[in-house]
């Protein structure tokens, strides 16, 4: 019996070093995980879509694609917009912009499984050509969000603060699939590594999320540091489009009041 309990000790002590190795990963850790379940919705009605190009939507399989959500409208390039647990997905795309927003208990908790894996393959490809990127913010909460913006909006008004940070609930870092790569500061984009990941970035799934020349689209300031994970197949179109997330799906950010 004695020779057993070292191995179950070392087994008990590996399975708690794997479950808690997660917290590596920058973000927010003192807020806890929230798990939110897409696939339980409270509505059962069959609420017709206006996408008219499958006929037969009884099968479970397709019905299942948008069961718990809603239909409220068309982007103007001809998306979708859903609802889901008071989320925006156009295209099925999370949007989180000035227009949009998540609510206050929203949150995966830390980056995604799958945008984290897709940084740690660009981050390990950087580094093959001598780059060195790492995350300077990833998963924030709405509520560390909500103290960040007022700690902005006493520093430089609110009007400014809007141009470089969101409102609580309208952040992207909310969402675990965007984050702020290096040291925040604008010659991040003219660094090798900013150059890098503008030209890369697409093949790991990532856009440049505020360019430039899109201010007064997205709404903020340029951010050459900070990426949005969209899958590398969304990612290559937008690239490609030279569009930003806004124009290529057809939708506004901008608050309402
Ligand atoms: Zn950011």
């Amino acid at each position: 019996m004695k020779r057993l309990k070292i191995p179950i000790l070392l087994l008990a002590a590996l399975l708690c070093l794997t479950a808690c190795g997660r917290r590596d990963r920058p973000g927010d850790i003192t807020e806890p995980s929230i798990n939110v379940t897409f696939a339980a919705p409270t509505e059962t009605t069959e609420e017709p879509t206006e996408e008219p190009t499958e006929p037969e939507t009884t099968t479970e399989e397709t019905s299942a694609l948008t069961y718990g959500s809603v239909v409220v409208g068309k982007s103007a390039n001809g998306y979708a917009i859903e609802e889901r647990d008071g989320c925006t997905y156009v295209d099925g795309i999370l949007i989180a912009n000035k227009t949009y927003s998540l609510p206050q208990d929203y949150g995966p908790g830390e980056l995604t499984d799958e945008c984290y894996e897709a940084f740690q393959k660009m981050e390990s490809d950087a580094a093959a050509e001598g780059l060195d990127l790492y995350i300077g913010s990833g998963f924030r909460s709405y509520w560390t969000q909500d103290s960040l913006y007022n700690r902005y909006c006493a520093q430089d008004g609110q009007a400014a603060a809007d141009t470089y940070s969101a409102r609580p609930g309208h952040s992207e870092h909310q969402t675990g699939l965007a984050l702020d790569l290096n040291d925040i500061s604008d010659s991040f984009g003219e660094t090798a590594e900013g150059k890098w990941v503008a030209a890369h970035c697409f093949e790991y799934g990532f856009i440049i999320r505020y360019p430039a020349d899109k201010v007064a689209v997205t709404g903020y300031m340029y951010e050459p540091w900070h990426i949005r994970y969209l899958g590398v197949e969304t990612a290559t179109k937008v690239y490609n489009s030279g569009l930003c997330l806004e124009e290529y799906l057809g939708i506004d950010s901008a608050y309402r009041d």
